[in-house]
């Protein structure tokens, strides 16, 4: 063990290790990249948390960095939860349900609880968080807090941000705070605070007060987007101030969650669900402009295409025997769950008149039995995941960009040229359409020095062609080290130069998870890409996207 392990160790009640076991391990998440770490911790308390944090900070204070990244389960795709020095590790110990209100919903949880084993949790008391990743079975709260995320139900209940009341978090000087939404006298009593925290919350209020109009320029008009730091919906116009929207989607850069507490809704099992067979570009594009346009908004707007079937198919020829062949071109999975029932029927008559007109097939279930059927077709996507093609295997490379949902058919579009560029012939894709967001996961064998070179090509035309059509190259699961070489481009150098000094703000010695959001080039990436990309421990669960 090093001096720093040894230290850790005899100063946490929670354990350190340095075996090369435990290292190799947490070498990796869920991205196509690889850093080993020095050291794993497993914090068992909040103090864990700061000593090590403050320990770090001594140490930058003598110009040596021992950076820390957090980790839940480690499923990021964007190589946001390996780092080379200490890594943190949440769902050991801190996995707790600390508070939890019957009556509201309203529960307190430490950040490395299971995300499902809350949900089932909230669900037995009426109540649910609309807003979850795919991941939910492994991954846990902090992550899904950390990454902002959203999911299949986002369309109508937005990302996790929607749900979150407070954080406790780790400064990178070791103190600890409460994160909330603030009124003018909260605010002002913050920035008279003689702390650390006292300073941040000075620097950023002039941070934005002095660069308004360039923040309120930068704003991509898109659903989600969670690509560098949201310093948009920091300050509201009636005076209120937030960090938390600074810290959701910040991948452990700016400080570490240890709590949170949310505000979850009530749940309703009851939903209808649709499934249309649509077989051309235009028509796909008309219907997602069309039910965008419902006064009460659908829950999920969701789609798969045929060579995403074909592939599938490939596998097991009897698995789609219930559907048209050949395949159709795309299926439109749409649910509506609406607690009134004439709000329901209503968005159900329009759906039906809709596609009727425009002799789209379509079938509707609401029985729970029959849904099943569609909803083993809408996740199809976790079997091209699971299965290699070869030597190939489906990479998290240009998963997960967004643009304005009006303009799906130009992604689509532009998306096939890029993949005939690079000769790839199966574009197999899935997503949530209706915001606007695509997941397309190539087959690439990353040991082959040629489909290397086509995982990088696809990479910068892909975010090219996403940023042109105005969207963001981070819907939903983060910038990571993935999307950092690209995020310049994104906002332009005079915002992506504040979000920098945000960085700087709440890090001033660049300790929490340094390469993620900054720092890290193409020619870095290149280097990190790792030559034996798996799922791992993930193939205990069923992974889905
Ligand atoms: C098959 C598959 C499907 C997925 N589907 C979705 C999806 O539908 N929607 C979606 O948004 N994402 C999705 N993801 C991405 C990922 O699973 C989620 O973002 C998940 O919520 C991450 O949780 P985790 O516990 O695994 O976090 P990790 O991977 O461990 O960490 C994620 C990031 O959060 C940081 N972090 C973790 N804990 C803390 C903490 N306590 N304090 C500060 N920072 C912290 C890490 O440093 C890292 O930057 C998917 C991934 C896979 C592999």
């Amino acid at each position: 063990m090093s001096k720093i392990a040894h230290y850790l160790q005899e100063h946490l009640i929670g354990e350190v290790m340095t075996s090369t076991d435990a290292r190799n391990y947490f070498s990796s998440d869920a991205s196509i990249f690889s850093i080993q770490p020095a050291v794993i911790i497993y914090p068992r308390n909040e103090n864990d948390i700061r000593k090590t944090v403050r320990f770090s900070w001594q140490l930058a204070e003598r110009n040596r960095i021992f950076p820390i990244t957090s980790r839940g389960s480690g499923t990021d795709t964007t190589g946001a939860a390996i780092g080379s020095g200490l890594i943190l590790v949440f769902p050991a110990h801190l996995n707790h349900i600390l508070e939890l209100d019957n009556k509201s919903g309203s529960v307190r949880v430490e950040a490395g609880i299971n995300f499902a084993k809350l949900q089932q949790t909230l669900i037995s008391h009426g109540f649910f968080i609309p807003a979850y990743p795919a991941s939910i079975e492994y991954s846990t709260l902090g992550g899904a807090v950390a990454n902002n995320v959203s999911g299949a139900k986002s369309y109508k209940y937005g990302s996790i941000s929607n749900y979150i009341k407070t954080l406790r978090v780790i400064l990178a000087n070791g103190e600890a705070i409460e994160v909330g939404r603030l009124n003018k006298r909260e605010l002002s009593k913050k920035l008279g605070l003689a702390t650390f925290e006292g300073e941040i919350y000075r620097s950023i209020d002039t941070l934005i007060e002095e660069n308004r109009e360039v923040i309120n320029k930068g704003r991509i008009n898109i659903t989600h987007n969670n690509a560098g730091y949201n310093l948009f919906d920091v300050k509201s116009d009636d005076g209120g101030f937030d960090l938390i929207p600074l810290l959701l989607g910040s991948q452990g850069t700016l400080g570490i969650i240890s709590e949170v507490e949310l505000s979850p809704r009530p749940y309703n099992p009851e939903s209808a669900l649709i499934m249309a067979y649509i077989d051309d570009l235009g028509a796909l594009q008309a219907t997602i402009d069309y039910v965008r346009g419902f006064k009460y908004p659908l829950a999920s707007v969701e789609v798969i295409n045929r060579a995403l079937l074909e592939e599938v198919h490939k596998l097991n020829p009897n698995q789609f025997k219930d559907l048209p062949n050949p395949f159709p071109e795309y299926i439109l999975f749409l649910e509506i769950d609406e607690l009134n029932d004439h709000h329901q029927k209503k968005n159900l008559k329009h759906i039906s008149k809709y596609f009727g007109k425009s002799g789209i097939t379509f079938q509707i279930e609401t029985e729970p039995d029959l849904q099943q059927k569609i909803i083993k077709i809408r996740e199809v996507s976790s079997m091209y995941l699971g299965h290699n093609d070869g030597l190939k295997k489906a990479m998290p490379i240009i998963d997960d960009a967004i643009v304005p949902p009006n303009r799906v058919q130009e992604l689509l579009s532009g998306l096939d040229q890029i993949y005939k560029a690079v000769n790839l012939n199966s574009m197999a894709f899935w997503g949530h359409v209706g915001d606007g967001n695509l997941h397309l996961q190539p087959h690439l064998n990353l040991n082959q020095i040629g489909d290397r070179q086509k995982a990088i090509k696809l990479l910068e035309e892909y975010f090219k062609l996403v940023i042109s059509l105005g969207g963001s190259i981070s819907g939903e699961h983060g910038d990571g080290r993935l999307k950092t070489p690209y995020l310049e481009s994104q906002y332009g150098t005079e915002l992506y130069a504040l979000m920098q000094k945000t960085k700087q703000i709440f890090d001033p010695y660049n300790i929490f998870n340094p390469g993620v959001k900054f720092g890290t080039s193409l020619d870095d990436i290149k280097k990190l890409i790792a030559s034996d990309f798996n799922y791992g421990e993930l193939y205990t669960f069923l992974p889905r996207s």
